[in-house]
């Protein structure tokens, strides 16, 4: 099996985890995890055992590859998933055979974040959703941000969020509107 981003490299077969064999590529370090070697990881492990282990990353420099990938296995277009929920990269999966492409230590991040169990997930439209709604958020924040410059904005959200606490907030807001 060639590696989706370096072609001519064959992939090697490495234990990802106890119970996880994934295709690993020396030049990209890439990983691929065929559908059935995540489904029977996920069998054998339990979700008790799979207990997140909160890891810092923040070193673990990820080279998140953009480009049109096809499916190592089955020669399909990978199509992309944004992880969300802090995490800045996307997942390359492959609609036809379910399996999923990983660029260098985005595996090691989602199990520093207690989400590689969950990487099937990512794929669902509830999750895109949510992904999207974040993604909608930001640009507003970043859309207020710009028009009130960030000193104002700092300000603004501190009262935001002081009022959103308050007892008093209705009338405070109307207060303030008088
Ligand atoms: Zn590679
Ligand atoms: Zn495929």
């Amino acid at each position: 099996m060639y590696c989706p981003i370096c072609k001519h490299t064959a992939m090697h077969r490495n234990q990802l985890e106890e119970n996880l064999t994934a295709y690993e590529c020396s030049q990209c370090s890439g990983r691929w995890i065929a559908s059935y070697q995540y489904w029977q990881w996920q069998e054998k492990s339990g979700k008790s055992l799979l207990a997140s282990s909160a890891m810092d990353d923040a070193r673990l420099s990820v080279q998140d590859n953009p480009k049109a990938k096809l499916c190592p296995e089955c020669g399909h277009f990978l199509r992309r998933f944004p992880v969300g929920h802090g995490v800045e990269f996307s997942l390359d999966h492959c609609g036809n055979c379910g399996g999923i492409w990983f660029d260098k230590n985005e595996w090691e991040v989602l199990k520093g974040r207690g989400l590689h169990d969950d990487v099937h997930k990512i794929f669902s439209e509830i999750w895109q959703n949510q992904v999207r709604q974040e993604q909608q958020a930001r640009a507003m924040d970043e859309m207020y941000k710009a028009r009130f410059g960030p000193s104002d904005y700092a300000k603004i959200i501190d009262v935001k969020q002081w009022l959103q606490a308050h007892p008093l907030r209705s009338e405070l807001l109307a207060f303030l509107k008088a």
